[in-house]
């Protein structure tokens, strides 16, 4: 038995039952060394950390154990999440060697409510990619087809719960990089409203579009997860408490009523299986008593043109702080300044050298107003289109990738044609709202695709509800990659 065959509440069901965590550990440790050599998934297994948590876990009486909402679930962690004592690296050079004096917020509460933390996960480094290609530590690979992508930037992520090493794990989304990689990788993933979860302990990328997120195989284990690490946090000042009660999953299944909105260009721009999946899902939703529109949001075209000026924009100064003095490595120098650009000069890769070069120049005098401001106008017109569609439905519906997992190599030389990869997913960014990837089916290529839900602000229930119903009507019951060993059977 593998980590990803039970359900998070089965799981934890079972560790309130009596079942020994460290088995529970155990099992996934010996999966993981399967399948690691041939992915990659992972920059730090954490097994003896892992190991005597559980332990702790099984000391527990029975009271103690049931009080515990995620007891014994295993669970994988992005590396650019701190969790004390514990190496992060954010994919970069710069940070090697470095272990963090605290965790992060979203890690600490799985903790305190009972998950393992099995290990870190790879990224883009700094989480800027759509393909885990630009970790300093090697790229993953996606479990569905080793020749291709996981997706980015928390491919290690996607990946890891695709095989099966870990149930749930926890990634971060500023443009896409929880729902693209978990699109490329078959497994359910979630941006959350925009403070809803808190951002402390999360390396920063850009402030301003940066929410920590869960991915999972399936939609009830990301609302449980996202339950447990929502809410205001004192450490983040942008965190916000959601609607009381949480985040409900209808299991009635029935989408009566529901009024449903087709973004018509998105669904213009997605390449053949990616429109198949997305009619099929219309179809799925109009059986169920939703009633399907198509909606326009007219200024989305400029939404990766406004993204990629305000996230490099955000980044060129969160980045400053590695500097070679506070943290990881340090590039020799006669003086400070040649510390400073040995350090960088060195310890930076190709593409976050690109995005602080083209953040510092939006930023300058005399292009402030040209770039960065023209972006934030747009940031502000984009979140009048989605307040005017989300006056006539309830829900979003576009795919949340224009094709499936590109093969390893494919756009690494062409940062445009890597950057198009976004185009579905930052408009969630850009306006805080709160958006879903679902797994929806197989092509005849043996790759994953998926649908995107996004809601109004807040409305992450709603997501959960109009997931499930989705997931409950796929045509085939929902098997992982083959060849993981936990493919159909
Ligand atoms: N792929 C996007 C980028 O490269 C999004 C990254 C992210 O969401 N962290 O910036």
């Amino acid at each position: 038995m593998t980590p990803g065959d039970e359900s998070v509440a089965e799981s934890a069901r079972a560790v309130h039952q009596g079942a020994s965590a460290v088995r529970r550990v155990e099992a996934a440790l010996a999966h993981l060394a399967e399948t690691e050599p041939r992915l990659h998934a992972y920059l730090h297994v954490r097994a003896d950390g892992a190991l005597a948590d559980a332990a702790e876990l099984d000391r527990l009486g029975p009271e103690a154990r049931a009080a515990l909402p995620l007891a014994g679930v295993v669970v994988a962690v992005k590396d650019n999440l701190v969790l004390k004592d514990t190496p992060t690296t954010a994919g970069s050079k710069i940070l090697e060697g470095y272990r963090p004096p605290y965790t992060a917020t979203a890690v600490a509460r799985l903790q305190a409510a009972g998950a393992l933390v099995i290990g870190k996960t790879n990224l883009d480094e700094f989480a800027m990619g759509s393909s885990t290609e630009h970790s300093a530590y090697g790229p993953t690979k996606n479990p569905w087809d080793v020749t291709r992508v996981p997706g980015g930037s928390s491919g290690g992520s996607a990946a890891a719960v695709a095989a099966g090493t870990a149930l749930v794990a926890l990634g971060s989304d500023t443009g896409g990089s929880v729902r693209q990689p978990a699109a490329f990788c078959g497994v359910v993933g979630l941006k959350p409203t925009y403070g809803r979860v808190s951002r402390y302990g999360l390396l920063a990328f850009a402030s301003s579009l940066d929410q920590v997120g869960p991915l999972g195989r399936r939609v009830a284990d990301v609302a449980q997860v996202f339950q447990v690490m929502a809410g205001r946090d004192p450490h983040d000042a942008t965190s916000v408490e959601g609607p009381p009660g949480g985040p409900v999953l209808d299991a009635t299944g029935s989408l009566r009523g529901l009024r449903v909105g087709v973004v018509g260009s998105q669904r213009d721009q997605a390449g053949p299986e990616a429109r198949t999946a997305l009619d099929e899902a219309v179809v799925a939703l109009s059986d169920q008593g939703a009633v399907v529109s198509e909606v326009d949001l007219p200024h989305s075209r400029y939404g990766i043109a406004a993204y990629y000026l305000v996230a490099p924009a955000e980044a060129s100064s969160n980045l400053a702080r590695y500097d070679g003095v506070r943290y990881g490595v340090r590039g020799e120098g006669q003086d400070l300044a040649e510390v400073y650009l040995h350090t960088r000069g060195e310890g930076f890769g190709t593409e976050v050298k690109r995005r602080i070069l083209l953040g510092t120049f939006a930023l300058a005098e005399g292009y402030y107003d040209a770039y960065y401001l023209k972006a934030l106008k747009t940031r502000t017109l984009l979140a009048q289109d989605y307040r005017a569609a989300f006056r006539s439905v309830d829900v979003l519906l576009t795919p949340t990738v224009p094709e499936t997992a590109f093969r390893l190599g494919e756009k690494l030389e062409d940062p445009w044609a890597m950057y198009q990869s976004d185009v579905m997913t930052v408009g969630a960014n850009l306006t805080g709202l709160p958006a879903l990837s679902l797994p929806w089916s197989v092509t005849a290529g043996g790759l994953p695709t998926a649908i995107q839900l996004t809601a109004p602000w807040l409305e992450e229930a709603r997501l959960f509800s109009t997931a499930a119903a989705l997931e409950a009507s796929r045509a085939q019951p929902w098997t992982g990659p083959a060849g993981e060993g936990r493919g159909a059977s």
